[in-house]
């Protein structure tokens, strides 16, 4: 469907958990307080959500958390959701940890794509950005994501910690494998605010330093908001998804369904609409997705990050999916 401002809508990301194995530290603070799991969405209530959406014109699906795979059942959600009607694509991201025991299915089942995040190839740093020692396994796992035929895109929100050298070696890992490299702006969301961004000029300028003919590309990748950059030397690619200090609002073409089943219009507003409560108090579809229609209509024309005020939004990232 359209919003009022013109934009189609046709991506919604749908969080399934808001617990996860890691804990990094702009994402998810240690003490943070999990949602009673009688408030997270059953499995047939995303589905019927999920469906609801498609016939609104969401065609891509994207799963996400929390860390999806510490849900059990993540896979054979992702098996149905694929089978939905109007459903063209269904993508997971996750931070790699347990992925490597799921590849077999989520290949098998035609999973469209993973995004695996990773904010450096550095074991001491990588324990001190997720709070885990668990480097080795998302490696292992983006290899053998690579070799069972996955479309991968890494996803590494940079950090002053982890220096240009580290954050060049990270992109090297596009000249060997044919893997999409992308950079994304820390937000001023929980605990990001915390953080200085390394922003997305600051990237493209030690990426071009590093690698002298990187080009725009012109190929269409996905659905998302990252701005691609290919050179002969690459395998692969770079991406910059520079939220912050480029907006691309005017291009926004997602909603966000949280876990507890609030459907977010923005990622950085907190507005949106409670459909776990409809759908548990015997909301009919006409009613749902007529719900979902109204909220979408009012999705904001764009975010607030680098304003006076700031986003609206005051939940975690590990309860928003991202
Ligand atoms: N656990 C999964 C993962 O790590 O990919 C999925 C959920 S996680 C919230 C999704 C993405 O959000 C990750 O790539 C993570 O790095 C990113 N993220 C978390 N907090 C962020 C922030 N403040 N600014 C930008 N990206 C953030
Ligand atoms: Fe967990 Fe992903 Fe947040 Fe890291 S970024 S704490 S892996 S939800």
């Amino acid at each position: 469907m359209t919003d009022s401002c013109g934009r189609t809508i046709d991506y919604m990301r749908v969080s399934i958990t808001d617990r996860c194995n890691l804990r990094c530290r702009y994402c998810m603070p240690e003490d943070l307080a999990f949602i009673p799991h009688e408030e997270i969405l059953r499995y047939e209530e995303i589905q019927r959500i999920c469906a609801l959406a498609a016939e609104l014109g969401v065609s891509t699906v994207k799963i996400t958390g929390g860390e999806p795979l510490v849900r059990p059942g993540c896979v054979e959600l992702i098996r149905s959701l694929k089978a939905l009607p109007g459903i063209r694509r269904v993508t997971l991201t996750t931070n790699g940890v347990l992925l490597s025991q799921h590849l077999p299915a989520l290949a098998e089942l035609g999973l469209d794509g993973v995004n695996i995040s990773l904010d450096t190839l550095d074991r001491g740093l990588y324990r001190a950005i997720t709070g885990r020692d668990e480097l080795h396994r998302v490696l292992g796992a983006v290899f053998q994501a690579l070799d069972a035929g996955l479309k991968v895109k890494l996803n590494c929100v940079p950090q002053q910690a982890v220096g240009e050298r580290g954050l060049l070696e990270l992109a090297a890992l596009a000249v060997r494998h044919p893997v999409d490299v992308r950079f994304i702006e820390m937000m001023p969301i929980g605990r990001g605010r915390d953080f200085t961004p390394v922003t997305g000029g600051a990237l493209l300028r030690m990426l071009e330093g590093a690698w002298p003919d990187l080009m725009p590309s012109i190929e269409k990748r996905g659905s998302g908001p990252a701005r691609y950059f290919t050179s002969p030397a690459l395998k692969g690619s770079f991406g910059i998804i520079d939220a912050v200090s480029h907006s691309f609002c005017a291009q926004c073409n997602r909603v966000r369904l949280t876990s507890e089943g609030y459907l977010k219009l923005c990622l950085c507003h907190g507005d949106g609409v409670d459909l776990r409560g409809l759908l548990r108090s015997g909301g009919t579809d006409g009613q749902l997705r007529q719900a979902m229609e109204t909220a979408i209509l009012r999705k904001p024309r764009q975010h607030t990050f680098g304003g006076t005020t700031g986003p609206g939004e005051l939940r975690a990232m590990s309860q928003i999916g991202g």
